[in-house]
């Protein structure tokens, strides 16, 4: 069966493809010849997996699901949440992201914090949401060299290395893309006719 995620991002799509090989074809955007860059126009992370996923359906008319993350942080009201990406500015610049974030941490001590990845599911016409989080806490300083985006200030509950000291394979089974994509095959296989 053939399934399409609506992502360009080769590393995605190796993760989901290794979990349900053998169940689903997984297509990425790419390969059905869709180049489109789809507006992220809203204001959470489920609002934005939807407007993707319903983009492909909409106009390939096959089952599809696509994610959007967040990291989002207590002490800052949960910012930058959904605009994580773009927190410092539109060239969506990694380092200055979190030379922004740890700025506005520098006098708090709550440093509590979430990576949350929504995936939004079209299968047969019917909308279906999952959702995967990891917590942890936001560091000092940057340390790591492993991952990307906020990694190396990132440190999970239960371990004292940021993500991106970690083993890539370490990060891969408890970080918050891993849940919610263990969520979305559980639910694939368990409703394959
Ligand atoms: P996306 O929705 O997967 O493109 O993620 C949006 C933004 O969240 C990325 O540009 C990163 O800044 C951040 N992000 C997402 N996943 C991770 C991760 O696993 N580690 C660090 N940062 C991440």
């Amino acid at each position: 069966m053939e399934i399409i995620f609506a992502t360009n991002n080769d590393h995605k799509l190796h993760e989901v493809s290794e979990y349900l090989k053998n169940k689903y074809k997984i297509l990425s955007m790419k390969e059905i010849g869709c180049f489109d860059d789809i507006p992220e126009t809203a204001n959470t992370l489920e609002g934005n997996a939807l407007i993707k996923a319903r983009y492909i359906y909409e106009r390939f008319g096959k089952d599809c699901f696509a994610d959007d993350t967040g990291l989002e942080v207590e002490a800052l009201n949960n910012a930058p949440g959904v605009y994580s990406a773009r927190y410092a500015g539109a060239d969506k610049d990694a380092g200055a992201n979190m030379r922004k974030l740890l700025a506005e941490l520098s006098d708090e001590s709550n440093r509590k914090a979430r990576f949350r990845t929504v995936i939004a599911l079209i299968k047969e016409g019917t909308e279906y949401l999952f959702e995967g989080e990891v917590r942890g806490i936001i560091s000092r300083e940057p340390k790591g060299i492993n991952g990307f985006g906020y990694d190396p200030i990132f440190v999970p509950e239960n371990y004292d290395k940021s993500f991106a000291e970690l083993d890539l394979s370490v990060k891969n089974t408890i970080s918050h893309r891993a849940n919610a994509v263990k969520k979305l095959v559980d639910f694939l296989q368990n409703t394959i006719n």
